[in-house]
């Protein structure tokens, strides 16, 4: 358990090791909180070498925290495209407008004043607090709580509250002067060393020499996790909608899965083609072929979409609502030139599979 096990003797190692082995990762060239913040908001999603380009992209179009209060809303959430949970960057934007209103567009100094911010969490607090102001605050994400757990050999469950709280006590008790360094050593070690999916690499790992889970061959029945409740099943007909140069798209609500972002239109449900196209003239729609597509998948946190599709050209689109018509309000509906969505229109990647058949290529 880790209460038994005496955490500050993997200080000195530690921090050693990270000077030695740490990588030379863009938002790492300085202690920038701008950058240390989105650089922590992009890895929650995914790999250090996926997100670099996102990264570079992101802050080439908003260098600073005040660029991102002010972008719009769509090309905003355009650069987010591949990346997923797009209530994040809503969030990041949020808090630069609060920055903005409150601090001078200067982020505040302090895991307090940081983590009262819109969308940013103790994990992503105690990252900026530690790397860019140096206060000594940990910051525990379930990497960090990994190798706790095979250090100590502690089989706590970590998806569990009270775990956390537990290690992230323990850690806040052997917080160096070094804070940022040192979180970084830890996030660096789960990266590299004791990596979570196959044989941790302990003969490379500074902490072998205390590791309780090496020492007795428990790594890999550590950390204990329970399992996560079945996804909801959700059944769709997805429709490409198509008139020459042009595709039907639809804007989501602006609260819930996917929020505000424009989608293939969908419909709940297995629908036969013969429904499709009734749906296609409630529209006001002609359409003059349909052709079925193949089947996909898409699996979100909580819910996993099975999709069916079919291609329907149509004709005689010129009543329909086109996209200049948006400055007129909320539109549902909307006609839109395939290129101008390929560059302009942020389409979440649970439509990839069928966005293939328009050539509506992702970036990512
Ligand atoms: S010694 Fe092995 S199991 Fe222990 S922390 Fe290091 S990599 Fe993980």
């Amino acid at each position: 358990m880790i209460e038994n096990t005496d955490l500050s003797v993997l200080v000195e190692p530690t921090l050693t090791w990270y000077e030695a082995n740490k990588r030379d990762l863009p938002w790492r060239k300085d202690k920038d909180p701008y950058h240390i913040w989105v650089s922590e908001v992009m890895l929650q999603q995914t790999r250090v070498e996926a997100v670099i380009p996102y990264y570079e992209r992101f802050m080439t179009a908003l260098p600073t925290i005040e660029a991102l209060a002010k972008c719009q809303e769509d090309p905003l959430l355009k650069l987010w495209e591949g990346l997923g949970y797009y209530n994040r960057v809503r969030n990041m934007q949020k808090a630069a407008q609060t920055i903005c209103a409150e601090y001078g567009g200067q982020m505040p100094q302090t895991y307090d004043g940081i983590v009262a911010l819109s969308g940013i969490g103790p994990y992503t607090a105690g990252a900026i607090a530690s790397i860019a102001f140096d206060e000594r605050v940990p910051a525990v994400d379930g990497n960090v709580l990994r190798i706790l757990s095979r250090v100590s050999q502690d089989d706590s469950d970590i998806l569990k509250d009270a775990t956390k709280k537990r290690m992230t006590a323990q850690l806040s008790q052997i917080m160096p002067k070094e804070a940022g360094a040192f979180n970084q050593a830890l996030m660096e070690i789960g990266a590299l060393v004791c990596i979570p999916n196959g044989q941790p690499k302990c003969d490379l790992c500074p902490w072998q020499p205390f590791c309780l889970a090496y020492k007795n061959d428990t790594y890999d029945r550590l950390p204990v996790k329970t399992k996560a409740k079945p996804r909801r099943i959700e059944e769709k007909t997805v429709l490409l909608i198509q008139d020459g140069q042009k595709i039907v798209l639809r804007k989501r609500p602006s609260k819930g899965l996917l929020a505000g972002l424009y989608e293939l239109p969908n419909i709940e449900g297995y629908l036969t083609e013969e429904e499709a196209l009734a749906f296609v003239r409630g529209q006001n729609l002609a359409p003059l072929q349909i052709k079925k597509l193949p089947e996909a998948k898409h699996i979100f946190s909580h819910i996993e979409w099975l999709m069916q599709g079919f291609l329907i050209q149509v004709a005689d689109v010129d009543s329909f609502q086109q996209d200049e018509d948006l400055s007129k309000g909320p539109q549902d509906y909307l006609l839109v030139d395939i290129d101008k969505t390929r560059k302009e229109y942020a389409i979440p990647s649970a439509f990839d599979k069928y966005a293939e058949f328009i050539a509506l290529h992702r970036m990512d």
